[in-house]
C-alpha cells in the first residue's frame, strides 16, 4: 500500500515536470489545470524540484485578478550527458541538455588505435568540453561512447569490430580515464536513438546510416529491436547483388560496398560537400555515379519497407545532402513497391551533423527524464 503511494507522488511529480519541460513557464494555476492535480500536491513537488535545481522561480507575470503569479521555468541544462562519436580518424564530442539540444561540439582528428594513450585522451577531450562550458561536474549525468561495432547488450563489450579492428574491446578501458559513468553504443543505434527521441509521434521506423560504412537500426515502439544477438538492423550487409562487388566483410554484393559515402567523395577529391557540388553542376560522371547510387539504395529501401512496414529514415553524411535528391528517390522507391504508388514513409533525418554523438548522450538524458 505504501509503495502505491510513493509511486502515485513520483507519477506526478514526473508528470510536473514534464508539463514544465514541454512548456518551460508555467504557474501553480497552469499546471493545476492541465493536470488536474491539487494546489498543495503542486507545491509539494515544485519545492521539490526547485531544491534539486531542475526549475527555478522566474518572477512573477500579471494576471486578471490584479494579483501576480508566480512563475516557474523549466531548466535545460540543470544536467547535460556528454556524448562521443569515435571514428577511424576522428573524435568527435558534445554535451547535450535536457532539451536533447547540443551545446558544445568539439571535433579533432585523431587516428583511432585501442591504446593507453589513445583512451587517455579520449578523458583529456571531455574536461576539455566540460572547461569550453564551464559546468559544474555534478550536472554530469554520464558519458555514451559511440563506435562503428556491435557491442554487447550490456553495453561493456564489442563483439565484431571489423570496421576499426577493435573486435573484443571493452568500456572498461575505453572508460578507464573518464570519471563519469559510461556506456558503449553502436553507432547507427546511436544516432537512429536521435531521431526517434527528436520526433515523440515516430514509434516504430527503420533508421539507415549512410555514412562511409552503413549501419541501421530497427525501432519498436521506440525501442531499438536489437535482435537475439544485438545484430539486428544490420542494412549495410543485405545482399543487393548476388555474387557482385566484394564487402569488407568478405561477402560479395552487400549494400556496403554500393552505398557508402566514401563511393562518392572518393571520386570529389574526398570532399562529400564538392561531390554533390558537382551533381548540382550537372558533371555528367557524377550524375551517373548518383544515379547509381540512388538505384542500390532504393532496393535496400524497398527490402526494408516489405519487411516492416514502417517509416524509413536517412541518416549519416549522405542523409545530410538528401533533401534535394529525395523526390528522386522516393520515385526510384516507389516504383519497386508492391502495395504503394507513394514513398512518404521516407524521411530525412533531422540532426544534419553528430547524430551518433547525440545519440550516444541522450539515454543518460531519456533515463533522468523518466526518472525524476
Ligand atoms: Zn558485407
Amino acid at each position: 500500500m505504501e509503495e502505491k503511494t510513493v509511486n502515485i507522488k513520483e507519477f506526478n511529480r514526473n508528470r510536473i515536470y514534464k508539463l514544465l519541460r514541454q512548456k518551460q513557464h508555467l504557474s501553480k494555476q497552469d499546471i493545476v489545470q492541465h493536470l488536474q492535480i491539487s494546489l498543495p500536491t503542486v507545491t509539494q513537488n515544485l519545492n521539490y524540484l526547485l531544491k534539486q535545481k531542475l526549475i527555478a522561480n522566474t518572477g512573477t507575470i500579471g494576471n486578471t485578478g490584479g494579483r501576480n503569479a508566480q512563475l516557474f521555468s523549466y531548466i535545460s541544462d540543470a544536467k547535460v550527458a556528454i556524448g562521443l562519436d569515435i571514428t577511424r580518424n576522428h573524435i568527435t564530442t558534445v554535451v547535450v541538455d535536457l532539451n536533447g539540444e547540443i551545446i558544445n561540439i568539439n571535433r579533432r582528428r585523431q587516428k583511432f588505435e585501442a591504446s593507453d594513450p589513445y583512451f587517455r585522451l579520449l578523458g583529456d577531450v571531455i574536461q576539455e568540453s566540460i572547461k569550453d562550458l564551464n559546468i559544474d561536474e555534478s550536472k554530469i549525468l554520464g558519458v555514451g561512447i559511440g563506435v562503428p561495432g556491435l557491442i554487447t547488450e550490456d553495453h561493456q563489450t564489442v563483439f565484431y569490430g571489423k570496421i576499426l579492428n577493435f573486435t573484443g574491446e571493452t568500456l572498461e578501458r575505453f572508460a578507464q580515464y573518464i570519471p563519469y559513468p559510461a556506456i558503449l553504443v553502436n553507432d547507427a543505434n546511436a544516432a537512429g536513438f536521435s531521431e526517434i527521441w527528436a520526433t515523440p509521434d515516430t514509434k516504430n521506423a527503420f533508421y539507415i546510416s549512410l555514412s562511409n560504412n552503413i549501419g541501421g537500426a530497427v525501432y519498436i515502439r521506440d525501442k531499438v529491436f536489437a535482435g537475439e544477438n544485438q545484430k539486428s538492423g544490420e542494412i549495410g550487409h543485405i545482399t543487393i547483388i548476388p555474387d557482385g562487388l566484394p564487402c569488407y566483410c568478405g561477402q560479395k554484393g552487400c549494400l556496403e560496398a554500393y552505398c557508402s559515402a566514401s563511393l562518392l567523395s572518393d571520386a570529389a577529391e574526398g570532399s562529400l560537400a564538392q561531390f554533390f557540388e558537382q551533381v548540382k553542376q550537372g558533371d555528367p560522371e557524377k550524375l551517373k555515379l548518383w544515379e547509381k547510387y540512388l538505384r542500390h539504395l532504393s532496393i535496400a529501401i524497398n527490402n526494408i519497407r516489405m519487411l516492416f512496414d514502417c517509416d524509413i529514415i536517412l541518416g549519416g553524411y549522405v542523409g545530410a545532402y538528401m533533401e534535394e535528391h529525395i523526390d528522386t528517390l522516393k520515385k526510384l522507391v516507389a516504383a519497386r513497391n508492391t502495395f504503394e504508388d507513394h514513398a512518404d514513409f521516407l524521411r530525412i533525418c533531422n540532426y544534419k551533423t553528430e547524430a551518433i554523438a547525440a545519440g550516444a548522450a541522450l539515454p543518460f538524458i531519456d533515463q533522468f527524464i523518466n526518472q525524476i
